[in-house]
């Protein structure tokens, strides 16, 4: 755990959030700045800084985290109709919390752009 990261901590209980989801390997929690009707954050405990970071130590982690993906959504309710999973890396793509995560974006119909 790197002490002086939030998602870290998140994870571990010492900052409050609304977590949807757990188990021994991810959490999932609302973002705290919604950008759709139903934004949620899928993570690993584990400290990894971004996408870039991951090599073949973290398969079983990457797999993880994508295969809890369905079981968030299951969960929340409310993306039947699909919904968006996007993991911003570096600051081209303006990550600012530097923890893997993947945002899991839904509730409405998102348009066809990617990009803004
Ligand atoms: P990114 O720009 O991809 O690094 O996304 C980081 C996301 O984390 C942003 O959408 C923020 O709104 C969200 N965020 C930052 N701090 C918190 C927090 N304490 N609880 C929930 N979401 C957070």
């Amino acid at each position: 755990m790197a002490t002086d990261c939030i998602f870290c901590r998140i994870a571990a209980g010492e900052i409050p959030a609304g977590i949807v989801y757990q188990d021994e390997t991810v959490v999932a929690f609302r973002d705290i700045h919604p950008q759709a009707p139903v934004h949620l954050l899928v993570v690993p405990r584990e400290h990894v800084a971004s996408v870039d970071d991951l090599s073949e130590a973290h398969a079983a982690l990457a797999g993880r985290l994508l295969t809890a993906v369905p079981k968030v959504v299951a969960e929340v309710g409310g993306m039947d109709n699909g919904y968006r999973v996007i993991a911003n890396t570096g600051p081209d793509a303006g990550q600012t919390v530097h923890h893997l995560h993947l945002h899991v974006l839904g509730g409405r119909a998102l348009g066809e752009g990617l990009v803004a």
